[in-house]
């Protein structure tokens, strides 16, 4: 079968995670436990699920000019994704993810850092990948005047795109309407959407599975029974293999069947991209 080309538009980041076993009191300082960087952000986290499965993955994104960005850069080039569309913004940080854990509790400062570069008249430079692309993948880690305008070029040039809206953030109703499928959690549906619902929401519930309309009936996709280590990443799982698998000419239902089949492999394993599943990981897990 040929490679679906999947173009993806958001945000790469590095997280830092500091392991403690109590957090320090104003003005107090502690020593933690372990410090550890990882790629994330959940732009690069969907491309990297999406490439592992089997797609010609297009990132678009920024990084800062530090060796944060670089490592990130190396990070998607190992993963095959293609960095074409990866530049490097001149005045400011890579993006940041500041993660402190502690057994009980865990607090994070993000930093858009050069994500808040990804301007509208950025993605005018990277038109082309859009409009060469059997599907589109957005999150809302990035400004939302590019979402809506990426979605108004996709509208134009009749390419589908799943709309991940995570963290929720309102868009304008005609770019709700721009939308192929919309791919909340529970929490994001509650906060953006009520009871609004149609057929192009696909709403991840967790543990639960996942809910959606077919034929105007509702329909449910339970989730795997499987022992759970790390379920950071796991909504990155399931967008990046939904779209490779829409993009592939399945129906929503065999889609949704294989996304929830790669998200339960990734929640067996620590960390967001670590634990991404290839396409024949899941093949040889569904079946
Ligand atoms: P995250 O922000 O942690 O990446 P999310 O909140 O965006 O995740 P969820 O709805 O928690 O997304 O999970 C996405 C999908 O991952 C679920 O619909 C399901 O397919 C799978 N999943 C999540 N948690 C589990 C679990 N405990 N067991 C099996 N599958 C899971």
């Amino acid at each position: 079968m040929k490679k679906p080309k999947i173009t993806v538009i958001g945000s790469i980041n590095m997280d830092l995670v500091t392991s403690t076993d109590k957090f320090p009191e104003q003005g107090e300082t502690i020593r933690g436990t372990q410090f550890q960087t990882s790629p994330g952000g959940k732009g690069a986290n969907q491309a990297v699920a999406a490439a592992r499965l089997g797609a010609n993955v297009n990132m678009i994104g920024l990084v800062g000019e530090d060796s944060f960005g670089e490592q990130l850069l190396t990070n998607l080039h190992n993963e095959d994704v293609d960095v074409t569309n990866v530049a490097k913004q001149k005045g400011t940080s890579t993006g940041l993810a500041n993660i402190v854990l502690s057994e009980k509790d865990n607090r994070i400062i993000i930093i858009g850092g050069a994500n808040e570069y990804v301007i509208p008249s950025y993605l005018e430079k990277c038109k082309e990948a859009i409009i060469e692309s059997d599907y589109v993948l957005l999150q809302f880690e990035i400004p939302k005047q590019t979402i809506e305008y990426c979605l108004e070029i996709c509208a134009e040039h009749h390419i589908p795109v799943i709309v991940n809206p995570a963290p929720a953030m309102k868009l304008s109703k005609k770019a709700w309407k721009q939308a192929t499928y919309i791919t909340p959690n529970e929490t994001e549906k509650k906060q953006l959407f009520q009871n609004q619902l149609d057929e192009r929401f696909i709403i991840t519930e967790g543990k639960q599975g996942v809910s959606y309309m077919e034929d105007n009936q509702p329909k449910h996709v339970a989730a795997h029974d499987v022992e759970v280590l790390d379920t950071t990443g796991a909504g990155d799982t399931f967008n990046g293999a939904l779209a490779v698998a829409l993009a592939e000419g399945r129906s929503v239902t065999d889609a949704i069947i294989f996304a929830n089949g790669a998200a339960a492999l990734s929640v067996q394993k620590i960390g967001a991209q670590s634990g991404m599943p290839t396409k024949e990981q899941v093949f040889n897990f569904l079946h």
